[in-house]
């Protein structure tokens, strides 16, 4: 049996980088972005006002109140043809160019319109509420590194400088397939002795957070023609995902009917808890994760190997699962001789991450995982952790 450290790296060694494609802005959301971006435009392009009020001189509005003829008025997207002369101003609206002469707005709250004049009662600063051509970007100025992964953020800056498409990572076509003659999809009712598809839903939930939208390929049941014939519909992906089946009861058949089918194992069971019986094996450019059924070790399974393959497919420099390091607020045990993730609770104080077990009855307590925020790793070697101690841990969460 491997250790977690060779199972991951035998994972990513067979994992390969998926060519990038020029993508719409639109459909770039998670994917990693393959080119620096340059901004071609100043940003604003022009001066323009930041606020709705009128464009003064603020030399005019020293004294106040402020008694100003008002020239007209300038709309957002137009220009206004004339320079202001001492005593004049401009009704401007937000977003409109600054008229020539002018160096400041007034807001409309602070006015009262006298026919063609104008009663300011505030005075504004040289270049009070004016946003400066140029100030948020420079032309030829770098704005986005290559090598990050495209969020809401990142698509309004390129939005901003006017860019419809963007070189980036090819998206990963990912299946799920769980198997089990007791599990039930959703929407059926549960008879005797079965349980509720709970890996499917938490698989894809899982896919679309990392930004990718899963093929559901359905639940199978426990026999060779069955699993052969799903599994072969999902060997056009790049991953599949398949749960339950790989441990060592009669009817764990996904080892043996992926060999039959001439699949190649590159390894089964991995010096972890929980999650030991993992089976990972590759066909062309496919790879395959056999997963063992309970939902806590499908869920650090994604967290520790799936993710990090995903991540490399696309390109991500975030291609090994992020742990950091966090205290333990308690005394634990942990039985030797095998990696150990625990659930934990994690909390943030003053820049460092506190850790507190959860009470769990094991990988088939979700209630448990859904009161955790990330899994504690405790080394094969190491079984009595003191309170106060380090120990790494990774989170799915934003803490
Ligand atoms: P297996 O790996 O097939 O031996 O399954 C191990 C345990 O996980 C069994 O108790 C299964 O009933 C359970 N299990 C398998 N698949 C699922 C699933 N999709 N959702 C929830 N529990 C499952
Ligand atoms: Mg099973």
């Amino acid at each position: 049996m491997i250790e977690f450290e060779e199972a991951l790296s035998m994972i990513l060694k067979n994992t390969g980088i998926l060519p990038a494609e020029e993508v719409p802005l639109d459909g770039s959301m998670g994917r990693v972005l393959k080119e620096d971006a340059y901004s071609g435009i100043e940003m604003p392009p022009f001066d323009k006002s930041a606020v709705d009020g009128y464009a003064v001189k603020s030399s005019d509005v020293k004294k106040i109140p402020a008694r100003l003829r008002c020239l007209g008025l300038i709309q957002a997207g137009e220009a206004f043809g004339r320079r202001l002369a001492r005593g004049e101003c401009v009704k401007i609206m937000t977003g409109a160019p600054m008229p020539k002469g002018a160096d400041s707005v007034v807001m409309v709250e602070d006015s009262r319109q006298q026919g063609k004049y104008v009663e300011l009662s505030r005075s504004a600063e040289k270049g009070e509420n004016v946003c400066f051509k140029g100030e948020d970007l420079k032309k030829r100025q770098k704005v986005l590194q290559k090598g990050i992964r495209i969020s809401p953020s990142h698509v309004a800056v390129l939005a901003t400088i006017g860019i419809p498409s963007v070189k980036a990572s090819g998206r990963p076509r990912v299946a799920i397939l769980n198997t089990g003659g007791e599990i039930v999809p959703l929407g059926k009712k549960l008879g005797r002795n079965k349980i509720y598809n709970s890996n499917g839903p938490m698989l894809s939930a899982l896919l679309k957070a990392d930004g990718i939208e899963p093929r559901f390929l359905g639940i199978a049941k426990d026999n060779v023609r069955d699993l052969k014939k799903e599994i072969r519909r999902g060997l056009d992906t790049d991953i599949l995902l398949i749960s339950g089946g790989v441990s060592m009861g009669d009817y764990d058949l996904i080892p043996s009917v992926l060999e039959g089918m001439g699949i190649k194992k590159i390894f089964h069971k991995v010096n972890i808890k929980p999650g030991k019986p993992l089976f990972f094996a590759r066909r062309k450019n496919t790879i395959i994760f056999g997963i063992p059924g309970n939902p806590v070790s499908n869920f650090l399974a994604y967290l520790i190997f799936v993710r990090p393959a995903l991540n490399k497919m696309r390109g991500c420099q975030c291609g090994k699962p992020g742990f950091k390091e966090g205290v333990i607020e308690t005394g634990f045990h942990s039985k030797l001789g095998r990696k150990h993730f625990v659930l934990v609770e994690v909390l943030k104080r003053e820049n460092r991450y506190y850790l507190t077990p959860v009470t769990s009855h094991g990988s088939a307590d979700v209630l448990a995982l859904s009161k955790a925020d990330g899994f504690m790793a405790i080394g094969p070697h190491t079984g009595v952790i003191k309170k106060g101690s380090k120990v790494g841990f990774i989170t799915w969460k934003k803490i």
